[in-house]
């Protein structure tokens, strides 16, 4: 029986081997049924044997490489498996992380005073760069030191000014319009990297917990844009993206509520409706909190990325506090106020104005919340004493009618049990308003005002309804 030949197995690369020792011309299928050639791959001694061997496992190595499979998309499915497991070994190491610290915050009473970095960016458009990869070119960022004592405190917030590559311009134009509607290249942003993450790790090292910095938390949606954001930061400053780790915001939501109530009320709520909870976005209208800039964009405070980070703290403490006791300081737990400062104080005094007006007991200076007194609406409104004579002396008693007593001298009782007093028209017949009319209902429903379908343009020449036909049955209706 002859061996394999094809493929990579031991005896092929002997044979491979044999063929050039013996300055042999003859194909491998004619070597593999050479008893010469079989006889010496027999006698080998197992060391010998373990030389092809260990030569055919490489080549089946090699081989896997060359043949590793795609997706429709050209991604090799062995990286995207490799890809997978670690995106979930990721996910297991975040989850145990949050657990655990939120875990000893509870254990030790103080969850409250633990921090936690929030980050949020705002950016103008993102390009893809491989199979699932993309860079975005940030707008403006803000980062946060939060804590349930103390919410969302130390922003350092920053508009970024970077050169927008060429074809690039109308989608980041498009995009700013739509939400931050930061101008492109804005003159007063910052444009070192180096300088950005100097400042962003400052915050960083002072709340490192051992030698690490502390993972900083954003919602699922921004992750990409956060860490093409550190990218940009870490190689200007020509420093290491492995350093820095960015988590679920929504699962540190999520963690933080349900370790709060645990000791209130033991229901505790699951990631999803913890991502959907804080997906609400419930502060999303309060103003007064946004960057100078925005602040002078109307329309625009929602998106600010200073803002976000802030209304975020509200979110958690909002769904915390109570469960620990902790006072909710406007301001600090929740919003300052609902409008901004400016508008809240002009609301204020016109309010207050009114209201000094507003005496009860005096009915001359009484002025409604509308700005008009009662006696400028009586003078302009009300009837006059003359106009009130008139009305009551024109006026009629009122008949009322008790159908219950209504006896047979009644029209209607009348035609109800003798019938009608005129016969009605007989069946079949033309009533009397059509008759009276000019045309007959020939003309009306002539070609000339209906023309029939699939003519082109209507026709103004009359005809007589008679030649209208209708063709039915051939499938497209009229013709
Ligand atoms: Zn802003």
């Amino acid at each position: 029986m002859s061996k394999r030949v094809k493929g990579n197995n031991a005896f092929y690369f002997f044979m491979l081997d044999w063929r050039n020792r013996n300055k042999c011309q003859k194909s491998l299928k004619e070597l593999a049924a050479d008893p010469a050639c079989s006889e010496e791959w027999q006698n080998l001694t197992p060391q010998q044997k373990g030389f092809y061997q260990a030569k055919a496992k490489d080549s089946k190595v090699a081989s896997q490489g060359v043949r590793d499979k795609k997706t429709g998309i050209g991604e090799s499915i062995q990286e995207l498996e490799a890809k997978d497991k670690r995106e979930q070994e990721f996910q297991e190491n975040m989850h145990q992380y949050i657990n655990s610290v939120v875990a000893m915050g509870m254990q030790h009473k103080n969850l409250s005073k633990l921090k936690f970095i929030l980050i949020h960016v705002n950016w103008f458009f993102r390009r893809e760069t491989g199979i699932n990869q993309y860079e975005f070119f940030p707008a403006e960022f803000a980062v946060a030191e939060f804590s349930l004592e103390d919410g969302a405190q130390n922003v350092y917030h920053e508009i970024v000014n970077m050169k927008i590559p060429l074809g690039w311009r109308s989608d980041a134009l498009e995009i700013s319009l739509q939400t931050h509607q930061i101008p492109i290249e804005f003159k007063e942003g910052q444009s070192d990297f180096s300088l950005m993450y100097d400042k962003l790790t400052q915050i960083l090292t002072r709340n490192k917990t051992g030698n690490k910095f502390p993972p900083l938390f954003t919602t699922k949606d921004l992750t990409l844009a956060v860490e093409s954001l550190l990218i940009r930061m870490t190689d200007a400053a020509k420093e290491s993206i492995e350093e820095f780790s960015v988590y679920s915001l929504e699962a540190l939501f999520g963690a933080l509520r349900n370790g709060s109530a645990q000791n209130v009320n033991n229901c505790s709520i699951p990631l999803v409706v913890a991502e959907n909870e804080f997906g609400k976005d419930t502060f999303f209208s309060v103003s007064g909190i946004e960057c100078d800039y925005h602040k002078i964009i109307d329309g625009t405070a929602q998106y600010c990325s200073q803002s976000v980070v802030k209304r975020w703290g509200y979110t958690i403490c909002d769904y915390c506090c109570e469960f620990l006791g902790i006072e909710m300081i406007k301001g600090v737990h929740r919003p300052p106020s609902p409008l901004s400062a400016s508008n809240q104080n002009t609301v204020d005094e016109n309010i207050s104005n009114r209201f000094k007006n507003l005496n009860i007991g005096n009915q001359q200076n009484f002025v409604e919340i509308n700005g008009v007194s009662t006696e400028h609406r009586r003078k302009v409104s009300e009837r006059t004493y003359k106009e009130e004579q008139r009305r009551r002396n024109e006026s009629k008693p009122i008949q009322i009618i008790d159908h219950s007593k209504l006896n047979a001298t009644n029209p209607s009782s009348s035609f109800i049990a003798n019938g009608p007093s005129r016969p009605l028209r007989l069946p079949k017949t033309e009533s009397y308003a059509f008759k009276d009319m000019n045309e007959s209902s020939d003309d009306l429903l002539s070609d000339a005002n209906f023309p029939p379908l699939g003519r082109g343009k209507g026709t103004t020449q009359k005809k007589k309804s008679t030649d209208t036909k209708l063709t039915v049955g051939k499938g497209r209706g009229f013709l």
